[in-house]
């Protein structure tokens, strides 16, 4: 069936998609629309792979549309801009992230947290205003209203910068909004990953206090002596647990499959947060008591504005902060995926699109 909106897609562009719930990824040809008034086109650089993208591969979520082309941690270049574009010009380093439109009109819109507009697009398996579906940046190019690009500082690598699309907005909006930011202040992080390893990062660099919650031993010394955390517990060892009640003043989890969160409200001050990212399938299980005594709360955060990314990005690049990033082909992408599934990454593969995508097209 021909969507609304598909007889203007009228540019050729190349990328990976999957067909159906078996996430396997393959070469995909489709279209894309021309450049708007406001729009820039942007020739895909690097794509970061998130955690995200494997559950709509697999559609984890329930709400996959194939064929599926991931990808939101997306760093290009422009290359044609529309005629009412000011932000950016030919040439420009740029990101796009998560969410490619919004409705622009609704409280959320107009407060800079596009994000929590209920109309938002996201960049893959999001239904655009014009009827059609999106797809993300495992492509050659992609197209999207300036609004919803930032600029990547000339100071920022631009593969390990990628993840901060995605991964880093994530992190660093839920540290500042829920009062975590800042000396004094002593977060815990659960799940040392593609957002986690990233949060360590923003969150010394605040001049937090920071306690990696893992549930992999093995990663005790990269927490401790590359990413800077003054703290780690091996969330199965409950000795370690018990020692730790208490001590939090807010606790962000990005882990990404089900998992108990009774021992980690038992870390949390009196009044302290715990901070859900991870999109867990499953519901948690949960009992009143562990909130009501020591009045604690759970809340929930998704990525963060477009204002708010960009001065993210900005921070990054005064602090020196980037994603610990293994770079992979094209062709490495299902191999990643299965190393993803298996939390055998060193802690975000980024794809090398301009080097390695085109090649992969007979
Ligand atoms: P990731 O790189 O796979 O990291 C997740 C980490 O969770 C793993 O490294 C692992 O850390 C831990 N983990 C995984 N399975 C576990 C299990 N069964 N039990 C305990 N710990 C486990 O994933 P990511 O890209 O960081 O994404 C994490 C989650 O956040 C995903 O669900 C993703 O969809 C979601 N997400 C949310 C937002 C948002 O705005 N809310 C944005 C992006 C992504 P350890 O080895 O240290 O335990
Ligand atoms: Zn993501």
């Amino acid at each position: 069936m021909q969507r609304l909106g598909e007889k203007y897609q009228s540019v050729e562009a190349f990328g990976w998609a999957a067909r159906d719930s078996s996430g396997h990824l393959s070469p995909f040809v489709f279209s894309r629309r021309e450049t708007g008034e406001e729009e820039v086109r942007v020739k895909v650089l690097y794509c970061g792979v998130c955690h995200s993208d494997l559950h709509c591969l697999k559609n984890e979520w329930h709400s996959s549309i194939y064929p599926l082309v991931p990808g939101h941690e997306i760093v290009g270049e422009v290359t044609e801009i529309g005629r009412k574009v000011s932000k950016f010009s030919i040439g420009d380093k740029i990101g796009v992230g998560c969410i490619v439109d919004s409705c622009r009109a609704c409280e959320s819109c107009r407060e800079d947290q596009e994000n929590y507009c209920t109309k938002s697009v996201a960049t893959y398996n999001g239904v655009h205003y014009d009827g059609t579906v999106n797809y993300g940046g495992y492509s050659d190019h992609i197209v999207v209203d300036e609004r919803y690009a930032v600029k990547i500082p000339h100071t920022l690598p631009l593969a390990s910068a990628a993840p901060l699309l995605c991964a880093g907005i994530s992190m660093y909006s839920p540290m500042k909004y829920f009062g975590l930011a800042g000396p004094g202040k002593h977060i815990g992080i659960v799940g040392l990953g593609g957002l986690g390893h990233i949060g360590v990062r923003f969150a010394k660099a605040f001049g937090s206090k920071v306690t990696v919650v893992s549930s992999t031993a093995g990663k005790s010394k990269d927490a401790l002596e590359i990413f800077g955390a003054d703290g780690f517990l091996v969330s199965t060892d409950e000795d370690q647990m018990q020692a730790a009640m208490g001590t939090m003043d807010g606790i962000i989890d990005t882990v990404s499959a089900s998992h108990p969160i009774l021992p980690l409200i038992g870390l949390l001050k009196p009044s302290g947060k715990l901070v859900l990212l991870g999109a867990t399938e499953k519901p948690f299980d949960l009992h009143a008591f562990s909130l009501i005594l020591g009045r604690k709360s759970i809340a929930g955060s998704a990525i963060g504005g477009i204002k708010e990314t960009q001065e993210m990005i900005n921070f990054a690049a005064e602090h020196g902060i980037k994603a610990e990033i293994e770079t992979i082909s094209m062709e490495y992408v299902n191999t990643a995926m299965d190393r993803l599934a298996k939390g055998d990454v060193r802690y975000r593969f980024v794809i090398d699109i301009a080097n390695t995508l085109t090649v992969t097209r007979s």
